[in-house]
């Protein structure tokens, strides 16, 4: 497969092929990962047309490396983007995107459920620089569109948020910020390419944490941003410069662990909606947040802007947090850990993952309750996960019921 007229369109097959087709050394079928730092010339000239971008090439692996630039492509074609640039985590995507764009005195709108790392970015480090930010009730939309009217560089959002998945109406909000003259950015770490296409629906960049779902192995850290080519050049010319470069043995992982992203996102998909059913009706749950469910408040707008409403759910179980400790040590089938969008089940209460910084009143406020249940579905069989949910669940009710 080595043209590039031949690259077909569904996103179960450029999962596959996108960015695989290039003249490999040794005619190798599968992307090689090439550790050199440096790439050397035969003449003068020819280097130098490779250092002023007039020839294709690499010249220094601070700035581009094969495997990385394939990894690059394969993300680039499933989310339809003209360009994208990889980073070494996703943080690094997100803080180099922020600190490219802004400058000092723009003004940014976002939401009050966005990622952890990207509110300590909002909350601490762009005021430093002059850069305010406004924070939205995360589904407000009337609020965030007063927001973005009283004057914006950015919007930045997130759907659905994490971890109660909210979800908000992309499409709305970002023909609202264009016709204020802002840009907008998506980050599409929960939903992946394929469940939704925020540059189709209007934004200017998608941004991935790509050691989640887009790996799915929970093996190797990257990041990425896709969108318009002038864009990404700047983004590019920052990383460049401060170096959060992605790591070529992390792009091969990444670029082997995509090649299972449709497979593994329709069963993750299925999966989670069953889990979510059956929770719903479990006399220990007490509420389900998964935008699949028809009682999500966000489920007709999810409904719209999804193709499938994504591998986690979570719950809130009666008991409080005592409740929480007794009943994760007795799933068989999950690790308890801060990550989500593995292979293998992954739980956790965002009291001590995403939102651990925070105090018990924070997280209320957040609309984050503390017997809240962060559950990332792996691709293991859904019979198994439910019996395993339904046991420490019981687990829990009995210890309750003793004390
Ligand atoms: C994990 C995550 C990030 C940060 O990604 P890292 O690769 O851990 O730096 C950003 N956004 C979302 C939604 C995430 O889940």
């Amino acid at each position: 497969m080595n043209s590039a007229s031949r690259m077909p369109a569904r996103p179960g097959t450029v999962a596959v092929w996108g960015g695989d087709a290039g003249q490999w050394p040794g005619r190798a079928t599968q992307v090689p990962v090439v550790h050199s730092v440096s790439f050397g010339y035969e003449d003068v000239d020819t280097w130098f047309d490779v250092a002023m971008g007039r020839v294709p090439g690499h010249i220094y692996g601070r700035n581009t490396n094969p495997t990385v630039e394939a990894f690059e492509e394969k993300v680039r074609l499933l989310e339809g983007a003209e360009a994208a640039t990889s980073f070494s985590t996703g943080m690094a995507a997100i803080s180099n995107t922020l600190f490219t764009l802004l400058h000092p005195g723009d003004r940014v709108v976002s939401i009050k459920d966005s990622y952890g790392g990207t509110s300590l970015l909002f909350l601490e480090f762009l005021p430093r620089f002059n850069i305010e930010v406004a924070l939205c009730e995360t589904t407000d939309h009337e609020a965030i569109e007063a927001e973005i009217a009283r004057g914006c560089q950015l919007l930045y959002l997130e759907s659905p948020t994490n971890p109660t998945l909210k979800v908000l109406d992309l499409e709305r909000l970002i023909a609202s910020a264009h016709r204020h003259g802002a840009l907008v950015v998506v980050d599409n770490t929960f939903a992946t390419p394929i469940n939704q296409s925020p540059l189709a629906l209007g934004a200017d960049l998608v941004i991935h944490s790509a050691t989640k779902f887009l790996g799915g192995h929970a093996d190797a850290l990257g990041g990425v941003a896709c969108g318009s080519k002038p864009l990404i050049d700047q983004l590019f010319h920052f990383r460049e410069v401060n170096g959060a470069t992605l790591h070529p043995e992390a792009a091969y992982l990444l670029l082997r662990g995509m090649k299972t992203l449709d497979l593994r996102i329709q069963r993750q998909n299925a999966s989670a909606l069953a889990i979510a059913q059956f929770l719903e009706q479990h006399a220990a749950v007490a509420h389900v947040y998964y935008p699949g469910l028809a009682s999500h408040p966000g489920h007709a707008i999810a409904m719209r802007q999804m193709r499938g409403f994504g591998g986690v759910v979570s719950f809130a179980i009666h008991g409080g947090f005592e409740a929480v400790r007794t009943m994760l040590p007795r799933l068989r089938y999950a690790h308890l850990a801060a990550n989500l969008g593995a292979v293998e089940t992954v739980a956790g209460p965002p009291r001590t993952t995403s939102h651990v910084e925070l105090s018990s009143d924070e997280r209320e406020a957040l609309g984050i309750p503390e017997a809240l249940i962060r559950y990332s579905v792996g691709i293991e069989d859904v019979n198994d996960l439910v019996a395993d949910l339904d046991g420490a669940l019981g687990a829990a009710g009995q210890a309750a019921a003793a004390r």
